[in-house]
C-alpha cells in the first residue's frame, strides 16, 4: 500500500456524542484544524452515533456548541453540510452495509452465527486458561451447507473480518515511526452487528475513505485499531490516510485524564469561568510548544506555525491548577474592563442563569439586598464546609465517605440531569445506606452549599450542573480526610454494580 501524496490535506475530529463534551475531544479537535488549516485545507466534523443505546442528540449538540466556545469551526459536518453529507453516521447505514456486502463476496469478512452464550462460554474458558480472549474462528469456514442450514433457520448473525493468525502488521505513525503489532493479538473484529449496524471500525474506515481525509489525526488510545483499519484499506483496494495518534492527556498523577480524578467536561471549565481563548491556548500547549516557546497564543496564530513533527509524546499533563494561572494571565493583560464585563454576564450573570434562580431566593428574601448572601455558592466553584456539619449522628466518617462515593458513583450511571434525577440519585443512595430521607439532606446542604440552610437541594442540585455537584462531593470527600482506600471502593462499589467495575468516562 502506498502512503498518500499530492493530496488536499483533509482532517477531521469524528467524536461519539455519547456524554458530556469531554476536554480530550476539542484538544484532537484543535490539533485536527491546527493542521488542515496550516496546509490550507479542510477540517470536517463527523458524528460516530453507531452505537444507538448510547448516543443522544443532547449530547450531539452539546458537542458543537463545546467546539464553537472553543474557538473551532468546521468547513464540512452535519450542521454545516458539504460535498460527502450526511456527516452524521447513523444516517449513512445503507453505504456501510453495501461495502461490507462487497467485502463478503470477497471473502475479506464472514458471517458468524455463534450465539451469546457460546461466546460468553469461550470467554470464560480462555480467561480460566489465562489466555487472551478472542473469538476462536469457529464460523470462519463453514461449508456452503452449514452456512445455509443457519440461513433457513434465520439465526442472526454478526459479520466479522477475517484476520490473519501470524506474523506481524507493520504500519507508519507520523510520530512514531512503523508501529509493529502481531496478527495473532488481534481479534476477528465484529464489523457489522446482529442489528444491522456496523461497529466503529467499519463506518469509521469507510467514511474517512469516502470524506476523502488525508490524515488521521486521533488519540493514542485508538493505536491497536491501526492493524485492522489498514485490512480494511486493503481489502477496498483503497489507499489509507496518514495515521498519527496524538499522546494521551493525563492527570497530575500521570494516570488517563478521567472524570473519577478531574472534570473532564468543557461544560465544567465553562462554569468555572475559564475564558474560551485561554482554554483552547492551554490544550496547545499539550504536547505542542510553539517556534519561539511563548505560552500565550492564538488558535491562528498556533495553526500558522504549526507542525506536526513538533508535537512531543511525552503524556502531557492537563493540571487545572495550570489552566487557571494561564486564565488568569488572559483576564488581567489580555481583556479590557468593558471585555471582563461582557464575559461576566455570558458567563453566570446572564439572564437565563439569573432567571433560574430567581424563584428559589424570592420567596426568601425582604430586601434585594439579601439575594447574594441567600444565592452566593452558586456562583463559586467549590465551597468549605465545616468538618463538624458532615458527620451524621452516630455514623463515622467512613460511612460518610460511602455515601459520597456511592453518590459520585450514581452520577456516572446517570443519563441527563435535572432536579428529578437529583432527587432519584440522592434518595437510591439513602435508601440503600438505610439512611433517613431528611438526614440525608442535612448532610449534602453542607457538602454542596457549604453552610446548613441553603435554597432547595435538588434544584441546587439541578443548578449547578453534574460537573459542580460531582466536583463538591469529592471536596466533601476531602474536608472527611480523603477518599476511601481503593480495596474498600472496589468492595463498596461491586455491592453495586454487577461486575464491580465503575463506569468508565
Ligand atoms: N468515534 C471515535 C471517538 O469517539 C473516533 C476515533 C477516531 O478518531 O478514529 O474517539
Amino acid at each position: 500500500m502506498e502512503a498518500r501524496s499530492c493530496q488536499r490535506v483533509r482532517t477531521r475530529v469524528a467524536p461519539s456524542p455519547t456524554g458530556d463534551p469531554h476536554v480530550g475531544t476539542v484538544y484532537q479537535a484543535l490539533f485536527n484544524y491546527a493542521f488542515a488549516k496550516h496546509h490550507g485545507g479542510d477540517f470536517l466534523l463527523r458524528i460516530e452515533d453507531t452505537d444507538q443505546t448510547r448516543s443522544s442528540r443532547a449530547s450531539e449538540t452539546a458537542i458543537f456548541e463545546a467546539l464553537r466556545w472553543a474557538g473551532l469551526a468546521w468547513d464540512e459536518g452535519p450542521d454545516v453540510g458539504g460535498p460527502c453529507a450526511p456527516y452524521r453516521q447513523s444516517e449513512r447505514t445503507a453505504i456501510y452495509r453495501e461495502h461490507c456486502a462487497r467485502l463478503l463476496e470477497s471473502g475479506a469478512a464472514y458471517r458468524c452465527y455463534c450465539t451469546p452464550e457460546r461466546l460468553t462460554a469461550l470467554r470464560l474458558e480462555q480467561q480460566q486458561a489465562k489466555q487472551t480472549t478472542r473469538y476462536d474462528g469457529y464460523c470462519r469456514d463453514l461449508t456452503e451447507q452449514e452456512r445455509r442450514r443457519f440461513e433457513v433457520a434465520g439465526t442472526p448473525y454478526v459479520v466479522r473480518l477475517r484476520v490473519p493468525d501470524e506474523g506481524v502488521c507493520q504500519f507508519p505513525d507520523l510520530l512514531r515511526g512503523v508501529v509493529e503489532l502481531a496478527w495473532d493479538s488481534i481479534d476477528d473484529q465484529v464489523l457489522l452487528k446482529s442489528d444491522g449496524f456496523p461497529t466503529y471500525h467499519l463506518a469509521n474506515v469507510v467514511d474517512d475513505h469516502l470524506m476523502d481525509i488525508s490524515h488521521v489525526i486521533r488519540g493514542e488510545e485508538w493505536i491497536n485499531s491501526g492493524p485492522k483499519h489498514l485490512l480494511l484499506y486493503k481489502a477496498f483496494d483503497w489507499t489509507p490516510p496518514i495515521f498519527c495518534h496524538l499522546p494521551l492527556l493525563r492527570n497530575p498523577d500521570r494516570s488517563k485524564l478521567s472524570k473519577r480524578h478531574n472534570p473532564t467536561s468543557v461544560t465544567y471549565y465553562r462554569r468555572l469561568g475559564i475564558l474560551p481563548e485561554a482554554f483552547t491556548n492551554y490544550l496547545g500547549l499539550m504536547g505542542w510548544t510553539m517556534p519561539d516557546e511563548r505560552e500565550l497564543f492564538s488558535i491562528h496564530e498556533m495553526a500558522q506555525a504549526f507542525d506536526l513533527s513538533r508535537i512531543s509524546l511525552g503524556g502531557p499533563i492537563f493540571d487545572e491548577a495550570k489552566l487557571r494561572w494561564l486564565n488568569g494571565k488572559y483576564l488581567r493583560e489580555k481583556l479590557d474592563e468593558a471585555e471582563v464585563l461582557r464575559r461576566l454576564r455570558l458567563w453566570c450573570f446572564s439572564d437565563e442563569y439569573l432567571a433560574a434562580i430567581v424563584p428559589l431566593v424570592k420567596t426568601r428574601m425582604d430586601t434585594l439586598a439579601e439575594f447574594v448572601p441567600l444565592a452566593d455558592y452558586l456562583f463559586t466553584d467549590v465551597v468549605a464546609p465545616d468538618r463538624s456539619l458532615l458527620v451524621l449522628g452516630e455514623r463515622d466518617e467512613e460511612g460518610m465517605k460511602e455515601v459520597l462515593h456511592l453518590l459520585l458513583h450514581a452520577l456516572d450511571t446517570v443519563r441527563g440531569w435535572d432536579r428529578e434525577l437529583a432527587q432519584a440519585v440522592v434518595r437510591g443512595v439513602a435508601e440503600r445506606q438505610g439512611i433517613e430521607f431528611r438526614a440525608i439532606l442535612r448532610f449534602l446542604f453542607p457538602v454542596l452549599a457549604g453552610r446548613k440552610d441553603a435554597l432547595p437541594l435538588f434544584e441546587t442540585m439541578e443548578i449547578l450542573g453534574k460537573d459542580l455537584v460531582r466536583r463538591r462531593l469529592r471536596n466533601g470527600l476531602e474536608v472527611l480526610g480523603g477518599p476511601l482506600g481503593n480495596k474498600k471502593l472496589r468492595k463498596l462499589l461491586s455491592t453495586v454494580t454487577e461486575d464491580g467495575v465503575e463506569r468508565q468516562d
